[in-house]
């Protein structure tokens, strides 16, 4: 290595312990917006502003992914965490997974009786040799790694929608909604008018300018005892690769792991695309694939690159993502949809 190579490299190894400095060169980039976070839904606005204060203080983006979802865990409810609906023999079961730019990651699913099944998904890349755990096993680690068992009951908004459905106890996903079976009345409607949803993802650049994703959820309300969807599944839920981006899921989990969404979108990162022409070319890649069979179904991704462009974009109308960074304050911003 030549000197003036080695004194380069040596300059860029100092500048990356000192955030400020990185920053400021990074700022001569007229593209580059960094720190950022981004993530799905009206409840993506709360999420971020967590993940803020940490991206905000020059922390990972690994942190801020974690603590920034698990604001919406752990509110009574709610659909994600254990306020969420249950599967359809009552019981509350919770996917997650976590990301980091090393390409550690780590996932829970069909996860019972914990608060923040994103923290045991941690645990599980921090803590085990493994990148998933399921079920008992999954709260069995949770337990030994200091987790608290909740009560099994189900929050009084679940209860009330668990007992609308056992009516007629049919699994009908509702575009947007995800709530199965309320057509003309969706029991997840907040007080102020806006719709729950069951999935919160969030993607963020730190000021190292790495990136790191999180997704958590209760998953499809009423679903068969066992399914697991697309949130805890590396590659089909969430998504990072340091080097181009990062990507991750909401809406109709099935559709989702069919395309391994998070991934291809990354992939199309990869090839040049914009974050939201990524997002939209995997919608693209699962009509070609589905057609009609996604006519009742909405699928939506966002995503963020290197730079800190960010975006989302779903396959129907009704899909908002939430997006801080110097360019954005925590606006809610309604995503571009292919069916129009
Ligand atoms: N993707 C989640 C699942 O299929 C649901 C959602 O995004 O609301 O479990």
């Amino acid at each position: 290595m030549t000197s003036r190579r080695k004194f380069i490299l040596q300059s860029a190894l100092a500048a990356s312990s000192f955030p400020f400095i990185l920053k400021a060169t990074a700022a001569h980039h007229p593209s580059t917006n960094f720190p950022l976070v981004i993530s799905t839904w009206d409840a993506g606005v709360k999420a971020n502003a967590k993940a803020w204060e940490f991206l905000n203080n020059n922390k990972p983006a690994l942190d801020a992914v974690e603590q920034g979802v698990m604001v919406i865990e752990s509110e009574v409810n709610c659909c994600v965490g254990l306020g969420g609906n249950p599967d359809r023999d009552g019981f509350v079961t919770l996917d997650a997974s976590i990301m980091n730019h090393l390409g550690d990651c780590g996932s829970v699913a069909a996860l019972e009786q914990i608060e923040h099944p994103i923290s045991v998904a941690r645990a599980v890349m921090e803590k085990s040799p493994h990148v998933m755990l399921v079920g008992q096993g999954a709260q069995q680690f949770a337990l030994a790694n200091g987790f608290i068992l909740k009560p099994k009951e189900l929050s009084a908004e679940a209860e009330k929608s668990y007992q609308y459905w056992l009516k007629k106890s049919e699994y009908r996903p509702i575009i947007n909604v995800e709530n199965n079976g309320y057509k003309n009345n969706p029991p997840n409607k907040l007080d102020n008018g806006q719709f729950n949803h069951d999935t919160i993802a969030m993607l963020a650049l730190d000021n190292l300018q790495n990136l790191s994703g999180s997704c958590t959820t209760s998953g499809m309300g009423f679903k068969y005892r066992g399914r697991v969807g697309d949130s805890p599944i590396i590659g089909a839920g969430l998504f990072v690769d340091n080097e181009i981006g990062a990507a991750a899921a909401t809406g109709h989990g099935e559709e989702i792991i069919r395309i391994v969404g998070s991934h291809l979108v990354v992939e199309f990162m990869r090839q040049g695309k914009s974050p939201e022409a990524a997002c939209k070319a995997a919608i693209e890649r699962a009509i070609k694939l589905r057609g009609d069979k996604l006519k009742d179904k909405q699928i939506a991704f966002i995503a963020v690159n290197k730079h800190g462009e960010a975006a989302g974009y779903a396959l129907q109308k009704g899909f908002s993502y939430a997006l801080q960074s110097p360019k954005h304050n925590n606006e809610l911003i309604e995503a571009k949809f292919f069916w129009q």
